[in-house]
């Protein structure tokens, strides 16, 4: 059986950092990749490498994280961008996130198509001397006297197994497993769009707890967006256009026409599919003005510095033409009676509305309203006004395995499980709960400090 240092398991974004950094420290390393091809979701996304400002900012989007893996996540995003550059990948000067973050975007590609990023990750570990196993699926990890043997199955049923010195779980989660997801999320699957790679069905949550490992509390936190319905999703690039970015600015109500969330509660509308996707029918609706529709909708097109952004089409016309339901009247009860065909209790909507309407404009909408509008608390006053219906996309799941600030697995004592496996990226739970900061660069800065520490680790062994 092969013997490397270091095995990774997942060609995403933390895996390809993770398996080039441990090249470069003299590593021998074997990186395993379930699907046909590198990049995981990482090649769908909008490629900005992103997180918040600080470590005040990150705990006030996420107060249930721990705050020494968001100190690490803070304090690590320029090393990443340092060497994402250093290894040939071309960064766009850094930008504003939204008022609380930094970041920078991959240059020379489109959002939602950075496969030419993950390509030149992939082709420099190759011709580093790195050893790519495609289209093998990593299904189990024995320990014993600090050794590991991975374990899966290849294409045609073939068996893998390999031996290595240091592990890395970089698999991207369990967003795409539906037991996973139903158990710990909820709600109605066929109503959920799947907006992530198919592949990260929780291997390290299942195979890490079997480790030893414990998991983070908040299993049912997930970061997506707010997507149009019905319209049927295949392209990435489809998840990114259609993806309704503005509706922390509307008023938002489920099918029975009652107001389930605070609409201004995090810092992106992400708030809005979390809370949706738990509910026994996912679908929701976003209400807005016309002020809302000139000011979010068209003249910045997806809120600035997220992807896509910058105006540069209006996602609320290409819903409609997509098929998605969309009403736009000149009265708020005409919008009410539009909606009313889709199955909208209308009498019970006329009554939320009319309620939103009166305390944000006489009352304080943070404490008499049910639930509290904590931000963006106008009426919906201006007509023409509109409505789309929507449903959650869930891009990757933010709870997951109990990491050490070095990434090592945890058991429920705090203490690292026997063996070097550590989990990074998507497979890292706790950094982002409830809300999130950035995917990308949570998972490479979790794949450069894990394959610093296993190679410190190795390091340190007598031979
Ligand atoms: C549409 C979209 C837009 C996004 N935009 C942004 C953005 O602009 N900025 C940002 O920060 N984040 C963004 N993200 C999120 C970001 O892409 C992810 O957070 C990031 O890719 C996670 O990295 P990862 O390494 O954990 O997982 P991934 O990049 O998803 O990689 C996981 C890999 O593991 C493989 N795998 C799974 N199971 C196994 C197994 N058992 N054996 C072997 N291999 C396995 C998968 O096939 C996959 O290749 C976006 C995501 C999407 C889908």
């Amino acid at each position: 059986m092969d013997y490397y240092n270091l095995v990774v398991v997942g060609a995403g974004m933390g895996g390809l950092v993770a398996a080039n950094r441990g090249l470069d420290r003299g590593l021998s390393v074997c990186l395993v990749e379930a699907s046909e091809r590198p990049g995981g979701s990482m090649k769908f996304s909008g490629g900005i490498v992103w997180t918040a400002n600080d470590r005040d900012t990150l705990r006030r989007i996420a107060p249930d994280g721990d705050p020494a893996l968001q100190a690490a996540l803070v304090e690590g995003v320029d090393e990443l961008w340092n060497y994402l550059e250093e290894i040939g990948v071309e960064l766009k000067p850094e930008e504003d996130i939204i008022g609380v973050g930094r970041g920078r975007r991959f240059a020379g590609t489109t959002t939602g198509i950075q496969e030419p990023v993950a390509l030149h990750l992939y082709q420099r570990f190759l011709n580093g001397g790195g050893t790519y196993v495609g289209r093998t699926r990593v299904e189990d990890v024995q320990v014993a006297d600090g050794s590991l043997t991975i374990t899966g199955t290849g294409a045609w049923d073939a068996a893998y197994a390999v031996r290595a010195g240091g592990l890395i779980f970089a698999s991207g989660g369990y967003h795409a497993s539906k037991e996973l997801v139903q158990q710990h999320v909820g709600g109605d699957l066929s109503r959920i769009v799947l907006r992530g790679n198919v592949e990260s069905r929780g291997t390290a949550l299942e195979i890490g707890q079997r480790l030893g490992a414990a998991v983070t509390d908040r299993l049912d936190t997930f970061y997506g967006h707010s997507l149009a319905y019905p319209i049927h999703y295949e392209t990435p690039i489809n998840w990114i256009r259609v993806g309704q970015y503005y509706t922390d600015h509307c008023v938002i109500v489920g099918w029975d026409g009652l107001r389930f969330v605070d609409e201004g509660s995090g810092v992106l509308e992400e708030v809005m599919p979390q809370h949706a996707a738990r509910r026994a029918d996912p679908r929701y609706l976003a209400i807005f003005d016309d002020r809302v529709y000139r000011e979010r909708v068209l003249r910045l097109g997806v809120a600035p510095g997220t992807a896509g952004g910058g105006g540069d089409h209006d996602s609320f016309q290409l819903a409609a033409d997509l098929g998605a339901r969309t009403a736009r009247a000149d009265t708020l009860a005409e919008l009410v009676d539009q909606v009313a065909d889709w199955g909208v209790d209308p009498a019970t909507l006329t009554r939320t509305l009319a309620e939103y309407n009166t305390v944000c404009r006489d009352g304080d909408p943070t404490v008499d309203l049910s639930p509290a509008r904590t931000r963006f608390a106008d009426p919906v006053a201006q007509g023409p006004f509109r409505a789309v219906a929507l449903i959650p996309g869930i891009t990757f799941t933010t709870g997951g395995l109990r990491v050490t600030g070095e990434f090592r697995l945890q058991d429920a004592a705090g203490a690292a499980v026997a063996g070097p496996v550590y989990a990074v990226g998507a497979d890292a739970g706790g950094v982002y709960a409830p809300y999130y900061a950035g995917g990308l660069a949570w998972a490479g800065v979790g794949g450069l400090r894990a394959a610093d520490a296993i190679h410190a680790a190795l390091a340190a062994t007598p031979a």
